[in-house]
């Protein structure tokens, strides 16, 4: 496997393969690597001639620093993961510095009103460091098709957005959520839960699955309030947002119409810990 932490490395590595003509596939993470990664890897692997995968945190999509310091770190472990996928995966794993030279600075994005919603409501800002880091990361790979995952479906939406602004040629590719055994959504913040915190963790999805279950024949506002109560007073889960929303703009409902697609999604904290989750509803 070839590692690259220096930008001029691989740019140069990436010169060759384009020279070449091989397909590249590029999977961006922000490491401590699970299996719901390593689903993206694998289908970027079967899909591409070449694949990179990105182990960076970025520190301008954090809106909060203990968030940025907790966030974990396990460069040796993901190395081995990778390994085990298989040896022709080329890592970059880039400073802070090698991407944002001496600025550490967030462009300042319109993703026509994606970003103001849910995650961006909550997480001011977000959205633009998500926003720059890719544009830095599509500038310097070229890549051909780039992963993400639903689990992250807002993200991928604007991802998508964000292509469409800066005519980028890359094919965003959207991959299902990887959920453990009892439903939880695998995240590197998994990692950061307690054995009390992991033990009623999957609550949100078993919310989520009643949630599509009833979409069909309960109002959006029954459905909502619902939600509500199932975390209101809980020990260990707070709730900070649920929202039914419309898949093409991510706006929330407040009725539903006919020959419209539509998606549920959550945010709970487990202590400290914030997890997401979203599921499709038609
Ligand atoms: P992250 O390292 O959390 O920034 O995630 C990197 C990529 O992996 C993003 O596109 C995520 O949406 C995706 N991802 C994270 N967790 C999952 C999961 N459980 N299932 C599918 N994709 C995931």
């Amino acid at each position: 496997m070839r590692v690259h932490e220096k930008r001029l490395d691989i740019l140069a590595d990436v010169a060759i393969l384009k020279k070449q003509h091989k397909t590249i596939g590029f999977v961006p993470t922000m490491g401590a690597l699970h299996k719901g990664h390593l689903a993206l890897i694998e289908r970027a692997i079967k899909e591409n001639e070449v694949v990179i995968v990105s182990i960076f945190v970025n520190p301008t999509q954090f809106n909060t620093s203990e968030d940025l310091i907790n966030y974990p770190r396990t460069l040796d472990s993901d190395v081995k993961l990778l390994l085990s996928l298989s040896e022709d995966i080329i890592l970059f794993a880039p400073s802070p510095k090698e991407i944002y030279r001496e600025q550490i600075t967030s462009n300042s994005y319109d993703f026509k009103g994606l970003e103001n919603e849910m995650e961006g409501k909550f997480r001011p800002g977000h959205f633009d460091g998500v926003g720059t880091v890719l544009k830095h990361f599509f500038n310097i790979l070229n890549p051909d098709k780039a992963y993400f995952g639903e689990k992250d479906f807002q993200q991928l939406q604007v991802v998508k957005k964000l292509v469409e602004i800066e005519k980028i040629t890359t094919q965003i590719i959207g991959c299902p959520i990887y959920r453990e055994q009892n439903g939880l959504a695998l995240s590197s913040r998994n990692k950061r839960l307690n054995q009390n915190q992991l033990a009623v963790a999957p609550l949100i999805y078993s919310v989520l699955k009643q949630v599509k279950k009833d979409f069909g024949t309960k109002s959006v506002t029954t459905l909502n309030n619902w939600v509500s109560k199932q975390f209101k007073n809980h020990d260990e889960l707070k709730l900070e947002y649920f929202e039914i929303a419309k898949v093409s703009n991510l706006k929330p409902i407040k009725r539903k119409q006919k020959n419209t697609k539509y998606r549920a999604f959550i945010a709970v904290f487990a202590g400290e810990i914030r997890l997401i989750d979203n599921i499709a509803l038609n």
